[in-house]
């Protein structure tokens, strides 16, 4: 599988790191972790299509994760320069139903897809609960920072991959990472810098051994945690530490 980072930043708007994204390839099979705003921008930067979506992970509602999700919806229901044959898959929590329902009373019809094109699938908030998507046999658990969040372990292949969302530190992240190939895990936090239910260069040491996880890519960074002092790290985890950075891509 193909990792494609199209947005390693956050909330916090610049032109050199995109909200939150990223596009997990198998063959023909492109699945979006979620889509912060300008996420469906970079999709095009790519040379990809929107058709070449073919389903969306959303681990949790905070804006700088989820926005894109209304263009998207919006595209899909007038053919807005696309024209989406085959329904698109959505994955989130069950809180997703709440969600939703709360943007349509915004947005009224105008984010609904014709019949048939959106396939809702709401997830329970269960440790390691196991899903099928496409060709990756996927596992998703809880994680420390919304009541909804969810983190997601995908399968194939032999190979595995995990994506931390936003999180603070937590044992489920950690036993949905173990001995994973790669983990994408967030790095909000600095020495100097601690906000409460995100991570730190020590809770990802700490995370990242105690999973055994084979290499890690810091991302979700904000301007006070990119430099970040990667010897507090090495103390613990002996594996590849890899540096987010927009449109980088990666072969798992
Ligand atoms: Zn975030
Ligand atoms: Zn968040």
């Amino acid at each position: 599988m193909k990792l494609i980072i199209l947005g390693s930043g956050t909330g916090w708007i610049r032109l050199d790191r995109n909200s939150p994204g990223y596009l997990v390839e198998v063959d023909d099979f492109c699945l979006l972790l979620d889509l912060g705003p300008g996420i469906l921008k970079e999709i095009l930067r790519i040379g990809k299509k929107l058709e070449d979506i073919s389903a969306i992970f959303i681990s949790h509602f905070h804006p700088d994760h989820v926005t894109d999700l209304i263009p998207f919806l919006f595209a899909t229901r007038y053919s807005l320069g696309y024209k989406r044959v085959s329904p698109i898959s959505l994955y989130a929590s069950e809180d997703f139903a709440y969600f939703y329902n709360s943007l349509k009373l915004a947005f009224k019809e105008w984010i609904e897809p014709p019949k048939g094109l959106l396939d809702i699938n709401l997830l329970p908030k269960l440790k390691k609960n196991k899903i099928f998507i496409g060709p990756f046999k996927a596992y998703t658990s809880p994680v420390k920072h919304n009541p909804e969040s969810l983190a997601i372990r995908l399968e194939h292949q032999g190979k595995s991959l995990v994506y931390s969302g936003d999180t603070g530190y937590c044992e489920e992240l950690i036993e949905l990472s173990e001995n994973a190939d790669l983990l994408i895990i967030e790095c909000s936090n600095s020495s100097g810098f601690y906000v409460e239910h995100h991570l730190s260069p020590e809770d990802i040491a700490l995370i990242s051994e105690r999973a055994k996880v084979k290499r890690i890519i810091l991302s979700h960074f904000y301007p006070h945690s990119e430099n970040v002092d990667l010897s507090l790290i090495r103390n613990k985890f002996k594996g590849e530490i890899i540096l987010a950075k927009d449109l980088m891509e990666i072969e798992i």
